[in-house]
């Protein structure tokens, strides 16, 4: 068989895979040969009258081919099989097609793979962001040059374990407890003063993680810069609108004055009102965007604030003739700021009685559910259809801004909710059928709760 034969293209490989897979074309060709070698000695012998000694010799003859061919195949095999195969016939040479076709196609896949790999690791080291494979002792395996940039990792810090070279305490907690934090965490450089570098933590395969990291020290500016604009702006509103305010006021208690004026005097007192309530607000979600969870310490007696929550719920509720019902089952308190808890549930609580046509039922409880604790608020109220949902936290986010208006709200009430929760480790979860009523629950993990004595 030609050396071409053995390196064909596509359609060659096509054509010689119909040709070697049938295998009895090539027993039919040894036995071909068998019957010529016989027939050959038969004859010799019948010659010479040693017709039986013949045919056993023409028998040797063929088995000692055969036994050349299979010492050819098996030197090929275990020292040359990256040339092209010994030439040979019958049965062999479809065996040594099909092992040298298997070799030919392991061997592009395999050169396929390192392209592949070459390719995705020189995009890898083309990347702005940092890319670091820890392996499952959590050394470090493999990372991109910007890991130098913004992480400071060294040449020889390779195999070293990672928790020793990235010490950051908040780091070491995220890289212990990665499903903890789905959106990755904000890190302060060490390298560099000022600098912020977002960092995420994708596991794979057994135990092994993929780091991925960025420098968000912009966003971060224009982030601050957003929320120092709404302080500032909130801060300097305070001042005219207390004296707008405060003048409407007095005027409105004027007994004389005219009927026509008394309207637009009600309506400016009312309007002023929401102004203040806004910005009280827009102040409160400032000051919680700012503090830190960890000066939040006290020990919130749940027993008083929720009775001061069903109070507080019993006088808003006059207008509206809801039953309000008080549910408290758990003995545990919070680990946490009062003032902040008593204003989130509050919103919780107002927020039911308002979203709920007159003669509703609301009920406040706080119960424990396995190593969590909820606080909720249930209502029989207009609910809210799915789609909504996701969004409610969102400031200024209503689905029915005309009624929200109406019954004083700021659109603040639910993204404060979701900041003080925040805070406290916990988090809201909201269910609702449009017509039906709602849910809102605050759920307050194990190590924010403080279990009777
Ligand atoms: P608002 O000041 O408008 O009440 P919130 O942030 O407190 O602002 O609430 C956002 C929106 O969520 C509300 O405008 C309202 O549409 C909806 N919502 C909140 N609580 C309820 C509830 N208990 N039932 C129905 N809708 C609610």
């Amino acid at each position: 068989m030609s050396d071409s034969s053995f390196l064909p293209d596509d359609i060659q490989d096509e054509q010689h895979t119909e040709q070697h897979s049938a295998l009895k074309n090539y027993i039919s060709e040894d036995i071909r040969r068998l019957i010529l070698i016989l027939i050959i000695s038969g004859l010799i012998g019948l010659g010479i009258g040693h017709f039986i000694l013949f045919i056993a010799l023409g028998l040797m003859f063929f088995f000692a081919l055969q036994f050349r061919s299979l010492y050819l195949v098996n030197q090929w095999i275990s020292q040359h099989s990256n040339e092209p195969p010994p030439e040979l016939s019958g049965i062999w040479s479809a065996l040594l097609f099909n092992v040298y076709r298997a070799q030919r196609r392991e061997r592009t896949l395999q050169a396929e793979m390192v392209g592949l790999i070459d390719r995705a690791q020189s995009s890898l080291m083309a990347l702005e962001e940092a890319v670091v494979l820890i392996d499952e002792e959590h050394c470090l395996e493999w990372w991109n040059p910007a890991s130098e940039r913004l992480l400071g990792l060294k040449l020889g810090d390779r195999r070293r374990q990672v928790l020793t070279i990235l010490r950051n305490p908040e780091f070491i907690k995220y890289f212990n407890h990665v499903e903890d934090h789905p959106n990755g965490l904000i890190l302060q450089s060490t390298l560099q003063e000022g600098r912020f570098i977002q960092v995420k933590i994708t596991r794979f395969g057994y135990e092994s993680r993929l780091l991925v990291a960025y420098d968000v020290t912009h966003i971060r500016k224009l982030e601050q810069m957003r929320k120092d604009f709404v302080d500032n702006i909130s801060h300097e509103l305070r001042t005219p609108l207390t004296v707008l305010s405060g003048y409407i006021e007095t005027l409105s208690d004027n007994d004389d004055m005219p009927q026509r004026w008394r309207r637009a005097f009600d309506q400016m007192h009312q309007q002023a009102r929401r102004m203040n309530a806004l910005v009280n607000d827009l102040l409160l979600l400032s000051r919680l965007e700012n503090e830190s969870s960890k000066s939040k310490n006290q020990i919130v007696n749940m027993a008083e604030l929720m009775n001061q929550l069903f109070d507080d719920a019993q006088g808003y509720n006059t207008e509206f003739g809801h039953s309000v019902h008080l549910n408290l089952e758990s003995h545990n308190d919070i680990i946490g700021s009062d003032i902040e808890l008593a204003s989130a549930f509050g919103n919780l609580v107002t927020n039911a009685i308002k979203y709920t046509p007159n003669n509703g039922d609301i009920t406040i409880s706080w119960q424990d559910r396995g190593d969590v604790s909820i606080f909720s608020v249930q209502d029989t109220g207009i609910g809210i259809s799915p789609e909504h949902i996701p969004r409610l936290t969102e400031r200024f986010y209503r689905v029915d801004s005309g009624r929200s208006r109406e019954t004083g709200g700021t659109g603040l009430g639910l993204a404060i909710v979701k900041h003080v929760l925040a805070q406290h480790e916990a988090h809201l979860e909201i269910e609702s059928q449009e017509q039906m009523g709602s849910t809102f629950k605050a759920v307050f993990p194990k190590h924010r709760l403080q279990p009777p004595e």
